[in-house]
């Protein structure tokens, strides 16, 4: 399959209705699965705080992503401002929450996205993008049209609409989705959407469906496919355990999975029992976890003692941060 894959669609005009599309979604709010029912495009906001205004919090080229996705020239990121999401442990908080950035047209938006495949990275990788679907959609068709011929991450907190990400088929390259809680009590309790796990199970079969197994060039790098992160939530195992089965029901153990033990706390996780970090010996016990449930590719983090002798499809990830 060729890659870009939006570029097909940008030459054949299906673009626009996709375009038309998302926009009806923002109309009366359905981006995601909050579903505000708010009028997005006359400037009300919903829970996400987004309105009318396209606003990003910065573009730079990522070498802490997945070696798959920053490679040797790094990741194209774009940081979009706001989330829809409501995670207690965000390391982000000043952009997802607090709204940090600056508004763009999305002209301008699409001059970014040139902008850094200029500079040479190996992919365009839009973070917690999913609320404003129908700009960005807007500026792809633009930087298309433009000369933009990079593969397309789409960097999701896992919390997705089945509606909208089916509209993203022939579009997105590479799926990198969150897929946090199996535990609905856990995910209402530090993310306040208890239909968390629902949500995620559907949109990932989905995004699966659309791009499946991991690709990648002759360098390693990726052109398409599904990579999942999980981030270990120290004391929360079982949650972990669940996740972990879940992908293996639904879409399978070939599933590259990126499994993050640099749970941080920040200081609003204080007299809670996530103000810690998570300890070696937990870590370990859920990588082993998922080995044992066979899956076979992804990510395990550096410097927490995962044995990985055995498993020549696992390698492990420096990341500092996600
Ligand atoms: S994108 Fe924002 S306004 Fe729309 S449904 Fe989600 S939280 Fe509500």
């Amino acid at each position: 399959m060729a890659f870009p894959r939006y570029l097909a669609l940008v030459e054949s005009g299906e673009i626009d209705d996709r375009i038309k599309k998302t926009w009806e979604m923002a109309k009366d709010c359905r981006l995601c699965p909050r579903g505000c029912g708010v009028d997005r495009t006359g400037g009300e906001s919903g829970v996400c705080n987004s309105g009318d205004k396209l606003r990003i919090s910065s573009f730079i080229k990522h070498r802490g992503e997945e070696p798959a996705l920053s490679g040797y020239h790094g990741s194209g990121t774009v940081f979009f401002s706001w989330c829809s999401l409501r995670c207690q442990f965000c390391q982000n908080w000043q952009i997802s929450f607090e709204g940090e950035g600056q508004d763009m047209s999305v002209e301008d938006f699409a001059q970014g996205m040139a902008e850094l495949q200029k500079s040479g990275v190996h992919n365009i990788n839009w973070v917690t993008p999913t609320h404003y679907l129908p700009w960005l959609l807007e500026g792809l068709k633009i930087a298309a049209q433009e000369g933009l011929r990079i593969p397309l991450v789409y960097n999701c907190g896992g919390y997705e609409s089945l509606e909208a990400i089916k509209l993203l088929d022939g579009i997105v390259d590479i799926f990198l989705p969150d897929a946090k809680y199996a535990d609905s009590e856990l995910a209402r309790k530090l993310s306040a959407a208890p239909e968390y796990p629902e949500r995620n199970r559907e949109a990932l079969v989905e995004m699966w469906l659309q791009v499946g197994e991991l690709e990648t060039d002759d360098e390693g790098i990726a052109t398409k496919g599904v990579i999942v992160r999980h981030l270990v939530i120290p004391g929360e195992l079982d949650n972990t355990k669940g996740v972990l089965r879940m992908l293996k029901e639904t879409v399978g153990t070939k599933v590259a999975i990126s499994l993050l033990g640099q749970y941080f706390p920040p200081h609003r996780m204080r007299n809670t029992p996530y103000d810690r970090s998570l300890k070696i010996a937990e870590y370990q016990e859920v990588a082993q976890y998922m080995f044992d449930l066979g899956f076979s590719n992804g990510w395990v983090q550096e410097g927490l003692g995962v044995e990985l002798r055995h498993r020549p499809d696992f390698r492990k990830d420096r990341k500092e941060m996600w």
